[in-house]
């Protein structure tokens, strides 16, 4: 049975029964959305690399297709290799910052706590960024989080964006003089497409979502900071 609100216009965000209707040997018709007359989602006859390069350019439509439009179930694992890409990120410049060249054991050792210490972290930081942003949000727009899968889908959309942080990988590999710039824009590009992941998420202004990512960052460095009072080398 058809339920309404099972899918998303992607250009107008408004609810829809279905994506396409099958009227049988092979002829396949796109849904028209009724509130604004546009097909509910054009992506679903387009290349996964099309949609691919227009999320990268953080269109709405495509962010809506992902989220509301398909089965997709990769973010526990894509956070887990993001994090793991960020821990190496941190590990290599470590490595970099200490002069010790001796092959012993322990130092082996030393080095390998060194990657996981630095992979939690990464998770810590991860974590506290995306508690600054649901506590922003929960406070500012109560009634777009009402509900538990609320919650469940803004955690999949921003797990989801963070997947910029995969370039962090080929940008330490082929090293050159501009690695510190290529690092600054691909975190540039992460918050950027975060931002857009919770505008279409929650149906918000342009505004909000920055002013959630900005509590998020400092949020972030707040507890960096109180682990560091602590005593804790993070
Ligand atoms: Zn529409």
């Amino acid at each position: 049975m058809a339920v309404l609100g099972a899918y998303r216009c992607i250009e107008c965000n408004g609810e829809a029964t279905e994506l396409y209707r099958d009227y049988r040997r092979g002829v396949l018709r796109i849904s028209i959305c009724k509130s604004c007359q546009k097909p509910v989602d054009k992506y679903i006859e387009y290349d996964p690399v099309i949609i691919l390069i227009n999320a990268v350019l953080c269109k709405a439509q495509a962010y809506r297709h992902i989220l509301f439009n398909t089965k997709i179930n990769i973010h526990g694992k894509l956070c887990v290799f993001c994090l793991l890409c960020e821990a190496y990120l941190r590990w290599l410049q470590l490595q970099d910052s200490s002069q010790n060249t001796d092959p012993d054991d322990l130092i082996r050792y030393a080095k390998e706590w060194d990657f996981y210490r630095m992979f939690g972290i990464a998770s810590l930081e991860q974590t506290s960024f995306f508690i600054g942003i649901f506590i922003t949000l929960w406070w500012m727009t109560p009634e777009t989080l009402k509900r538990k899968s609320d919650f469940i889908l803004l955690l999949k959309a921003l797990l989801l964006s963070t997947y910029g942080k995969l370039l962090l990988i080929p940008a330490v590999i082929w090293e050159h003089d501009y690695t510190p710039l290529c690092l600054a824009f691909i975190k540039v590009f992460v918050l950027i497409s975060n931002s857009q992941a919770i505008r279409v998420t929650l149906n918000l202004n342009r505004i909000l979502p920055w002013f959630a990512i900005l509590f998020g960052l400092i949020f972030e460095n707040g507890v960096v900071c109180l682990f560091q009072k602590m005593g804790w080398d993070v």
